[in-house]
């Protein structure tokens, strides 16, 4: 028995870590195995889970369950399935959380921006397009469990909250096989396992306008945090900056921030709750924050200041520029 331990050699013991580009992003683990073929396997099951709900909830997937939704939901009533009713469920609530910040149907007037190839949609489609952002437009019913909505044009998109899923799914499936310390990450989105053995996580907050930069770093164990930064996804035209995160009210990218990262227990509601601090700004963003006790905020605005939430000691250290 002895002799049976010491050749399953924790010497064997280390971290596990692998990415892969999925989800228009990249999805990173970073787990501790005491063994490496269950280390693998922990991280292959992870990626696995995470290309399952991107078939689910991609809308650049024509078979995805959501695809169907947007297609058909404005005729009549569509099915859809547990996980993701629950999900446009939850962010119905964080749009009436944060009245109407967080709003799926941004996608409404955000399907034709295109990123990549620096499209915008003409002032002509955001003024008439604009009007079908709105959640109240989305019909739940719990018990058929059915999506309608209640005019055409309405579109939905779950880019906002769906990789804080995904990192939230994956970190139950690790803690479900033993692992203990681990840090799953889709984009801007990550959740910790426990802490770095015996120390905690260090997160560092990207610096918005230096590449590959550091702004500030967070020690954290056993948290989730997610950013959402005006410098992920975007182009420049005539000196505007055109970047993924929608202001509900006009149809545009969101003005007045860079970047706002939250972080709290739960990383699909610290996804939502970035991008509705990123629309919402820095006073009613972190009045909202303030509001939550298990959530804290990190600002930073469109002059390069940074802005805590009242949970967060001022550290002394001065704002990047
Ligand atoms: P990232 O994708 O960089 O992690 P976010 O979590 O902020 O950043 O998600 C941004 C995505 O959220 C956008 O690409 C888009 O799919 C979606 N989105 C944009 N504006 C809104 C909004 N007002 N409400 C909900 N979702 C939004
Ligand atoms: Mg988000």
């Amino acid at each position: 028995m002895l002799l049976l331990t010491l050749s399953a050699s924790p010497a064997l013991a280390d971290w596990f870590s692998d990415a892969r580009a999925m989800m228009g992003t990249e999805v990173s683990i970073h787990l501790w195995s005491d063994d490496p073929e269950a280390g693998r396997e922990a991280l292959e099951e992870v990626f696995q889970e995470a290309a399952r709900i991107d078939r689910l909830m991609s809308t650049y997937k024509d078979k995805s369950e959501i695809s169907k939704i947007n297609r058909d939901a404005a005729q009549g009533e569509v099915a859809a399935g547990s996980e993701l009713f629950g999900l446009i469920q939850r962010s119905l609530d964080i749009s009436v959380l944060t009245r109407g910040a967080f709003d799926i149907t941004y996608d409404s007037v955000g399907q034709y921006y295109d990123f990549r190839s620096g499209q915008r949609p003409d002032p002509e489609t955001v003024e008439s397009e604009r009007q079908h952002i709105d959640y109240r437009l989305v019909k739940l019913d719990q018990v058929r469990s059915t999506v309608h909505f209640l005019e055409p044009g309405v579109r939905i998109n779950l880019g906002g909250i769906a990789k804080g899923y995904v990192v939230e799914r994956g970190i139950d499936i690790l803690r479900g096989r033993g692992v203990q310390n681990a840090i799953v990450t889709a984009g801007g989105d990550s959740r910790l396992l426990g802490d770095r053995r015996g120390r905690p996580w260090m997160v560092g907050i990207r610096d918005p306008r230096k590449d590959g930069e550091v702004a500030i770093s967070v020690p954290l164990a056993d948290e989730a945090i997610s950013t959402s930064g005006d410098y992920e996804r975007y182009f420049e035209e005539g000196g505007v900056r055109y970047h993924h995160i929608i202001q509900p009210s006009t149809g545009e990218p969101a003005s007045g921030v860079r970047s706002a990262t939250v972080f709290g227990p739960d990383a699909v509601i610290t996804d939502a709750l970035s991008t509705s601090v990123f629309v919402m700004g820095v006073e009613r963003g972190l009045t909202l924050i303030g509001s939550l006790p298990d959530y804290e905020s990190i600002v930073i605005d469109d002059e390069g200041r940074v802005f805590y939430s009242d949970g967060l000691m001022q550290p002394a250290s001065d704002a990047p520029e």
